[in-house]
């Protein structure tokens, strides 16, 4: 089998991301760099618990042409292929549809990043505009947000991708995007808590809610 460790990175990360909750059944998938030419995708509509390394797909970046693999490559091959394409500097990309960041990706603001998280997140999550999931459409508009420094973006109405340098580094900000929008989406409820006084119980159970989450993920 060609690339047979890469191979097995990818499945032993997609495992490590739907245990932590950040892939549910087959949502989600992700791309590694194995050199100037050729690239590991997740395959399309596997479930990641029986996921084997000969079901990777490899591929050519420059035009996505399937090297090797047994089953057709990720709908969202596009997507991951416009970063590294644009970000020679990046080695792995994750796409999830997690929990919190997707809900704020359903509010569709930004986020902005504390210092702190400057070198995993970068400065700001922006938010790309809305296409359908597999479209080269999404692609392109995921292609126009991409910069030097950002490793974060919220897909309006549909998930997330994140990006690093090696596959650590992607996984990172998967989770600190998560915690990012646990704490976004807490202040955004203690807001409606001063402009609502008549429903701050309630409110004050959801925040509770939402900040005791953490011990799951
Ligand atoms: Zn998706």
């Amino acid at each position: 089998m060609m690339h047979a460790s890469t191979r097995q990175a990818v499945v032993a990360l997609c495992l490590r991301l739907s245990e932590r909750g950040y892939f549910a059944g087959t949502g989600g998938n992700l791309m590694l760099r194995i050199d100037d030419v050729l690239v590991a995708v997740t395959p399309s509509a596997t479930d990641y618990l029986t996921m084997a390394p000969e079901d990777v797909c490899l591929l050519r970046l420059a035009d996505l042409g399937v090297v090797d693999g047994e089953r057709p490559p990720s709908v969202e091959t596009g997507l991951h292929a416009r970063v590294m394409r644009a970000r020679p500097d990046v080695g792995c990309t994750i796409h999830t549809h997690q929990p919190l960041a997707s809900a704020c990706a359903l509010i569709g603001e930004p986020l902005e990043v504390p210092r702190s998280q400057h070198a995993v997140l970068g400065r700001t999550v922006p938010v790309v505009g809305y296409a359908p999931s597999g479209t080269g459409w999404l692609a392109g508009k995921l292609a126009a947000a991409v910069r030097p420094d950002r490793q974060a973006w919220l897909l309006r109405n549909h998930g997330i991708v994140c990006c690093g340098r090696d596959s650590t580094a992607a996984l990172e900000a998967v989770e600190q995007l998560e915690q990012l929008a646990r704490g976004h989406l807490a202040a955004r409820i203690e807001r409606q808590m001063q402009q609502q006084p008549g429903s701050r119980a309630q409110l004050a159970a959801l925040r509770q809610l939402l900040l005791s989450s953490k011990e799951l993920s």
